[in-house]
């Protein structure tokens, strides 16, 4: 063991979470490609949970940003105007909201995802006069109170230390055509007599991600969105991690035709692993006051060099085109796996590049991705029993990557069921 490892194993904490999944210490990174201290060249099916979807070090957003920096560009502007913002907004507009008929202003809430999502509920809240959330169980929104308070999971929830206030959780969608849990939800509103109070918002991911992949039917997300529209609740979508094409399309909601309130976007913002996100917020209820929802670390100049160099990518629907043929790949590999493996007890969720096999038997998910990491496949487990192995390589990963990694899930799988 290296002694740069040390730091790690002698670290009584947390922090060491992602170091106990992938016991190594990493150097560098190209595309879907990482290296070790050791020279030893990994796969990676991870791509930062989705915070790469680009792959690792882009070749022209490395560029981009080396001549950016190299020409002294600024670097922080808190909430001033610069050139960068301006291009980023501009491109982002044309290449992203126009093409798909979405009107949004765009706010800079905070480097990272639950910064978005407590921007969202505050919002909601101010617009609305209401106090109350509702949230799906087996959610994810982030880890400070607000996200906290909508996200659905006990382990969670506990690290509040207080109790976590003013949400309703109802049942998601678990990926089976039962529409019974929004029938109820409309009954216990249409009740406003006996108390229940109408909610400033929902809020949702429409593939839930840290929960354990699980897929939300476009009829059920059409069918909330009706619910929100009849009773003026705002609709929320966390597309913090299946947003920016993880799900296929840019944004996850696109084939539901539904258009939500409000929309949260973080991880491949950025497109190069920087910190950024935004909150794309229908003009109507744009009612912040300047000042009201501020930050030190909004709209990084870096990070808007390398975010509107990544819209590149949606300049024309090749890209789309070609991430679809292969998430077909991938989701026809996983079902050959659960046919061929029936000792997983496997079910394959998820859509596009946001997919994973959820195993009935218990450890055997984190077992298969502890395999693979040793043959050289980076690969995370998700849902609140560890039960998914997920497959999220950047969107980027050609043939030859895709078949690598398969290759060496097969041979994990097989190492792992007997
Ligand atoms: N929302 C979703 C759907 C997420 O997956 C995450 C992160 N896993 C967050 C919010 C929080 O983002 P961050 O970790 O950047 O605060």
């Amino acid at each position: 063991m290296s002694q740069n490892m040390d730091i790690f194993n002698n670290m009584e904490s947390e922090v060491r979470s992602y170091v106990r999944s992938f016991p190594t210490i990493f150097t560098k990174a190209k595309g879907y490609k990482m290296w070790d201290e050791s020279g030893k060249e990994y796969i990676d099916f991870f791509a930062g949970a989705g915070a790469l979807n680009y792959g690792h070090n882009d070749s022209v957003m490395q560029k981009k940003l080396v001549e950016y920096i190299t020409s002294d560009g600024i670097t922080h502007s808190l909430d001033m105007a610069s050139t960068a913002k301006a291009e980023f907004l501009n491109r982002f507009n044309e290449v992203i909201l126009k093409p798909r008929d979405l009107n949004y202003k765009v706010m800079f809430p905070g480097p990272t995802g639950t910064n978005t999502v407590e921007s969202a509920l505050k919002l909601a809240r101010k617009v609305t006069g209401r106090t109350d959330i509702i949230s799906f169980t087996n959610g994810f929104h982030g880890m400070t109170i607000g996200s906290l308070s909508v996200t659905g999971n006990s382990m969670k929830r506990k690290g509040a230390g207080i109790p976590l206030q003013n949400v309703v959780t109802m049942p998601y969608d678990n990926y089976v055509d039962d529409q019974d849990s929004l029938d109820y939800l409309e009954r216990f509103l249409e009740d406003s007599g006996s108390g229940v109070a109408i909610p400033a918002a929902m809020i949702l991911e429409t593939v839930q991600g840290e929960g354990g992949i699980n897929a939300a039917s476009f009829e059920w997300l059409k069918k909330l969105e009706g619910i929100c529209k009849r009773w003026g609740i705002l609709l929320i979508v966390d597309d913090v991690q299946a947003g920016v094409g993880r799900t296929g399309t840019f944004f996850s909601f696109e084939p539901a035709g539904i258009k939500p309130d409000i929309v949260c976007l973080s991880k491949s913002l950025s497109g190069y692993g920087l910190p950024f996100a935004v909150t794309l917020v229908r003009p109507e209820i744009d009612k912040f006051q300047p000042g009201e929802h501020n930050g030190t670390f909004r709209g990084n100049n870096h990070a808007f060099v390398t975010a509107t160099s990544a819209l590149s990518y949606w300049e024309n629907d090749d890209f789309e085109k070609d991430v679809k043929v292969k998430s077909e790949k991938i989701y026809t590999f996983l079902e050959k796996m659960v046919k061929k493996y029936p000792e997983l007890k496997g079910e394959v969720r998820g859509r596009g590049f946001m997919v994973g096999i959820a195993s009935e038997v218990e450890g055997l998910s984190n077992k298969i991705a502890a395999n693979a990491f040793e043959l050289g496949l980076i690969m995370e487990t998700s849902g609140p029993k560890d039960e998914v192995f997920k497959l999220f390589p950047p969107l980027t990963i050609d043939e030859e990557g895709l078949n690598k990694g398969f290759a060496i899930i097969e041979e994990s799988i097989k190492a792992q069921v007997k």
